[in-house]
């Protein structure tokens, strides 16, 4: 029996795509390059890649000197890289987007640009994608590098969504290789909040885990303060889970209940009892309660109503300002175009 995979080709020597996004990061660049170059040579001369792969960069919107040394090295004769420059900062999640969406190759792999992500298992990336997996996943293998607070608030995180029904890969941050066919059902989602690590798991694919050891930043800051920390959080919550929506509607009904419970005892007091004035209390606790519960289920309930309304707009995501590319490269072949 053979098997057919629809609309999937699987070359003996696939065309790899390396995908960096890159805000602000003059400093750690140049090592970058020199990395991400040597690894493509070496797996071209193994024939684990063909010799037409790239190393995509993504400048979103930097205010340093990221572009100039994103455009001067993708203008190298011959060079592996090419270059995107976002129209403005975007946030890293949009700038990976864009990035996928705009290379070419069979086979996608997105890396962060300060080398935390361990280059060597890029290797056995590749391995299992030969062996079939459409998505592989890069997940650490431990927080070492991260500061109690980064560690703990992250594997919450990974906990709560997981009560909260969210698939998403516990550990994996956006270290990943997707094949192409993954990465064209990918371009079919619609919506505008781009959740990676949500997304991507609900692409369904043959899928499998690597696990490396998470680094130190090679050089410069992180570009994930903490205020944007929580915000991917809140975002990864709110855009697939509709959880908090429901736990709303329950405390709802379980506060009604015990207010009813007081109404009753409230009149009970007042009809059978001697003491004939009811506490003021007994008026005031279930209003505050009630109101309370109101405004955190308005609350709620605006928050959805945001996305339905960011959504509604469709705005365009991206825009792309500049590419950069070998002299020789022409611009229809070599990018891909959405
Ligand atoms: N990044 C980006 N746009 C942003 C913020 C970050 O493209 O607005 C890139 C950044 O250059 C890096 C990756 O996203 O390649 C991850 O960012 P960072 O290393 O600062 O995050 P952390 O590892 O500290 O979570
Ligand atoms: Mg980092």
């Amino acid at each position: 029996m053979t098997i057919h995979h629809i609309n999937y080709q699987v070359k003996a020597i696939p065309i790899l795509s390396i995908v960096v996004p890159c805000y602000n990061e003059e400093d750690v660049l140049p090592e970058t390059f020199a990395r991400l170059e040597s690894l493509l040579a070496e797996l071209v001369l193994s024939e684990a890649i063909s010799n037409k792969s790239a190393i995509w960069l993504v400048d979103d919107g930097s205010t340093d000197r990221t572009w100039h040394l994103i455009s001067r090295v993708s203008d190298q004769s011959g060079g592996p890289f090419r270059g995107i420059k976002l129209s403005r900062n975007q946030g890293h999640q949009i700038a990976l987007y864009a990035g996928l969406m705009t290379a070419k190759g069979d086979v996608l792999i997105s890396i962060d640009a300060d080398l935390q992500d361990d280059l060597n298992v890029i290797n056995q990336m590749l391995d299992a994608f030969k062996g079939g997996d459409d998505i592989v996943y890069g997940v650490r293998s431990s927080r070492r590098s991260d500061n109690f607070f980064k560690r703990t608030s992250a594997e919450m995180y990974y906990y709560i969504m997981d009560k909260l029904g969210v698939e998403i890969v516990f550990n994996h941050a956006d270290f990943r290789l997707m094949s192409r066919r993954s990465v064209e059902a990918l371009r079919k989602f619609p919506e505008s909040n781009i959740f990676l690590r949500g997304l991507v798991p609900l692409l369904g694919f043959s899928s499998s885990i690597v696990q490396y050891e998470r680094l130190e930043r090679f050089a410069g800051d992180s570009k994930y303060p903490l205020m944007r920390m929580l915000s991917l959080a809140w975002q990864g919550v709110t855009s697939f889970s509709v959880f908090p929506l429901r736990a709303i509607t329950t405390l709802g009904i379980l506060v009604s209940i015990i207010s009813l419970a007081m109404a009753f005892w409230a009149l009970y007091v007042k009809l059978f009892s001697q003491s004939a004035v009811p506490g003021w209390a007994s008026m005031v606790i279930p209003l505050f309660l009630i109101s309370g519960v109101q405004l955190l289920s308005l609350g709620l309930i605006g928050e959805y109503l945001a996305k339905v309304f960011v959504e509604s707009k469709k705005r365009p995501l991206y825009f792309l300002d500049q590419l950069a590319m070998p002299p020789e490269c022409d611009y229809e072949e070599e990018f891909a175009r959405d």
